[in-house]
């Protein structure tokens, strides 16, 4: 794991292939996602490595219910007992309520691939024992919930990649927490910079294109993206490189 500083209060840790987000401020610890059931130590060690105690987790947030931002809430459910949010309609998908996610043949698919072959034996170990996670403590986050949480966010809505995805604003210190919206990176993806995820992760694309190209308006000045390092915001060139995309 590494962890950078991104903002005063904001911590980015990067996993195995996935970010988490830390917000400390005097009043606790908000966590954004919780990486893969194999990240599950690190998310906790990275709580401790950022000078805070288990204990002063308020609140995690989902961006998203797929296993790789899912992974740790079991066990900071046991060990911490702290609420769970997510976007309303994301509350269905974190309760298996239904699931979209890569299918079988879209796993398959990547091992024609070097680089799939690696990403498909990474993420294989990373949800070794806990493919059926599911959160049923989950509820949907309402926005005065969120404001006064450490971090004072703001929930964007943002369907596509899942259909309840759900991004979060720290407006007062221009943090942009996308989730997998917009990401700068991933195993599977040949360039860095501000991108979708390969199609087979999106529940629905279009929705996903134009989700991100919304996105690109926000008034922001750091990207922390599911995956990919966190950049700063230039929501006109993450535009125009979302556009060159279609040509
Ligand atoms: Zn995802």
């Amino acid at each position: 794991m590494k962890i950078d500083q991104v903002s005063d209060s904001v911590h980015v840790v990067a996993g195995t292939n996935v970010n988490w987000a830390l917000i400390s401020d005097g009043s606790g610890i908000t966590v954004i996602d919780a990486g893969y059931p194999a990240d599950a130590a690190d998310v906790l060690g990275s709580i401790r490595q950022i000078g805070g105690r288990l204990a002063d987790v308020r609140a995690v947030l989902i961006t998203h219910a797929h296993l790789d931002h899912i992974g740790a809430i079991p066990a900071l459910i046991e060990q911490v007992g702290m609420p769970v949010y997510t976007g309303t309609e994301e509350v269905r998908h974190a309760k298996r309520e239904y699931l979209q996610q890569i299918t079988p043949t879209g796993m398959l698919k990547q091992l024609t691939t070097e680089r799939g072959r690696r990403w498909v034996a990474h993420t294989l170990r990373a949800v070794h024992g806990h493919i059926g996670t599911a959160i049923p403590q989950v509820e949907a986050v309402e926005p005065a919930i969120l404001a006064a949480l450490p971090g004072g966010l703001v929930a964007i809505p943002t369907p596509g990649h899942t259909s309840g995805h759900t991004a979060y604003l720290h407006p007062t210190e221009g943090v942009l927490f996308s989730g997998d919206a917009l990401v700068t990176g991933h195993p599977l993806l040949p360039h860095v910079g501000p991108q979708l995820l390969p199609a087979v992760f999106n529940h629905d694309e279009a929705l996903t294109f134009d989700t991100a190209t919304n996105l690109a308006r926000v008034h922001a000045h750091t990207l922390v993206p599911g995956h990919g390092v966190p950049s700063s915001f230039d929501g006109p060139s993450i535009a125009a490189a979302l556009a060159a995309t279609t040509e």
